[in-house]
């Protein structure tokens, strides 16, 4: 018998393992994955991006009943092992109404200054890097980052003055790396194979690092790896979560606790919660809005490779990021979305993504002359995008919306980057999460039990809990009400933290 158990070891699960640690209470982290093996591999591109080494093996369904494979990480740390830790505040604006080409961004029932602090202290804990107030549409904050920006490698300098000379305002990227040395890394240092690599050299600021591994110096809090949760039972009444039932080596076992935080990710935990059905729950535990696996976003993503007249020999890349398009502007009545800097593209990723070599390069060329860059735009929550399970089996059905912004976004970097007149083919990258809307990258998944005050139109209330239950909290990307056009990991780990705080003062008190 536990006090707590949490689902999931990523960017929610583990931050709130690390914030209730020093309760007291007994905490298990259950984990489907193991650790992500230190090996050679995690720096090959071959491995990561085509033969797809570290991520699920399970094959998922579109609104087709086509099976694919999602780029989805079981592991401890979940994502954020992989992920980019280009880690963002939403704007102000974001948790408000907001109108866009393809409709209306809903208003949140918290505000930006219910997460400040909080972001602030997720920014310490996973050792941000950046430069305060550089980024034109970042809310105010008179604390500083805890780090200074990683600076820009010479070819990037020049990439941002000449966007600068354009009248653009690039700014920092805020980074979460932890350049100290420390006892625990056990690999060569580098940046170089970062975004969408897992990181041997423990520098990257990662769940399991920046805030599992503190959770687990306490003796009351254990982690459980290779555990899959199957089901949750609850009591008669149905108010309360009484068993977790999980599979283990083969074997199912029944475990149980007081309180429960699902925190498997916007997706798997829909999931579980609408296999979990039972004669209270019909539809789903914590379903009786009919909202669980609704609203489901991702962003609209693109991966936009620009050949450069010299070659670009940098390493770490993602170092800069524009928001001059995130708001409304006087040439634009509504949002475009936001650009960042990605992961240095190499020959394989080109090879994998251009049928035939640009005009006058060869694969290898191309790869020593690309420069690599992020769009994101908001998607907007559509109930009729959501997450369903048949048979045992993840089905996503999602029709793209709000797109015209995303189409715009584009044309308007490339127009930038060719009035510089150093830019001359442009390639939409697949490898690393995709052309273009592409549910098997569900890398930025959210919205699928979104937070608010009704009951009957949101899964959970403004601590996460679930309306329909006493001793269930959702704490993963799934409180997300609208996707705001920024990476949503910070975001994940600021209300883990806040929640925890929660519980803390009221919930595990006695
Ligand atoms: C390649 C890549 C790059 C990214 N780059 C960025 C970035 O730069 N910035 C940013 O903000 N975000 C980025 N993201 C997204 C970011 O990683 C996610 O937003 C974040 O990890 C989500 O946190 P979470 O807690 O919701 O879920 P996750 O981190 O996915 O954690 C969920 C955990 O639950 C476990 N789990 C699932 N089902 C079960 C079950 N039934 N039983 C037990 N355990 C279970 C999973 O194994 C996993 O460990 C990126 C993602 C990817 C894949």
């Amino acid at each position: 018998m536990y006090d707590v158990i949490i689902i999931g070891s990523g960017a929610g699960g583990a931050t709130i393992a690390y914030r209730l640690a020093d309760s007291g209470k007994k905490i298990l982290v259950i984990e489907r994955g193991d650790y992500v093996p230190v090996e050679k591999e995690n720096w090959d591109s071959v491995e990561v991006f085509q033969k797809n080494r570290y991520t699920t093996t399970d094959l998922w369904l579109d609104k087709h009943d086509k099976p694919f494979r999602p780029g989805m990480h079981y592991n401890v740390g979940g994502n954020t092992k992989f992920y980019g830790a280009a880690l963002f505040r939403l704007r102000e604006e974001d948790f408000k109404e907001i109108q866009h080409y393809g409709g209306v961004s809903p208003a949140w029932p918290i505000q930006y200054e219910d997460l400040k602090g909080y972001y602030l202290e997720a920014e310490k804990l996973f050792h941000v890097h950046g430069k305060r107030g550089s980024d034109p549409t970042e809310p105010y904050d008179s604390e500083p980052y805890p780090n200074p920006p990683i600076p820009h490698e010479p070819r990037i300098q020049e990439v941002v003055d000449e966007l600068n000379n354009y009248g653009w305002h690039p700014f920092e990227l805020p980074i979460g790396v932890n350049f100290k040395p420390h006892e625990t890394a056990n690999a060569p240092y580098t940046l170089d194979r970062f975004d969408g690599f897992p990181d041997a050299a423990e520098r990257k600021g990662d769940a399991h690092l920046c805030s599992l591994s503190k959770a687990l110096e306490y003796p009351n809090v254990e982690l459980m790896v290779n555990t899959k949760v199957l089901r949750l039972n609850t009591n008669e009444d149905g108010t309360k979560i009484t068993e977790i039932v999980v599979e283990q080596n083969g074997e199912t076992k029944t475990l149980t606790s007081d309180l429960i935080i699902l925190s498997a990710g916007a997706i798997n935990s829909a999931a579980l919660l609408l296999e979990s059905k039972n004669e209270k729950f019909p539809n789903g535990l914590a379903n009786s809005s009919d909202q669980v696996g609704r609203n489901y976003m991702f962003h609209q993503n693109t991966a936009l490779v620009a050949l450069y007249a010299e070659p670009n020999y940098t390493k770490f890349g993602k170092t800069f990021g524009v928001n001059d398009f995130y708001h409304a502007n006087k040439d634009y009545e509504f949002p475009l979305g936001h650009i960042q800097m990605l992961g240095k593209s190499d020959e394989h990723q080109i090879k994998a993504d251009s049928p035939v070599a640009a005009p006058g390069f060869t694969f290898e060329l191309m790869a020593e002359h690309a420069v690599d860059f992020w769009l994101t735009s908001e998607d907007l929550p559509d109930p009729e995008n959501r997450v369903t399970v048949e048979n045992g089996q993840i089905k996503i059905s999602y029709s793209s919306n709000n797109q015209k912004g995303h189409e715009l976004l584009k044309a308007e970097l490339i127009k930038a980057l060719k009035a510089s007149g150093k830019f001359e083919s442009f390639l939409f990258k697949g490898i690393y999460f995709s052309k273009g809307m592409d549910i098997a990258s569900p890398a930025h998944q959210n919205g699928t039990t979104k937070m608010g005050l009704e009951p009957k139109t949101s899964v959970v209330d403004t601590n996460c809990k679930a309306h329909d239950l006493d001793n269930l909290y959702i704490v993963d990307g799934g409180f997300f009400v609208s996707s705001g056009a920024v990476n949503p990991a910070l975001t994940i780990i600021a209300m883990a933290l806040r929640v925890g705080d929660h519980l803390k003062s009221s919930v595990l008190k006695s």
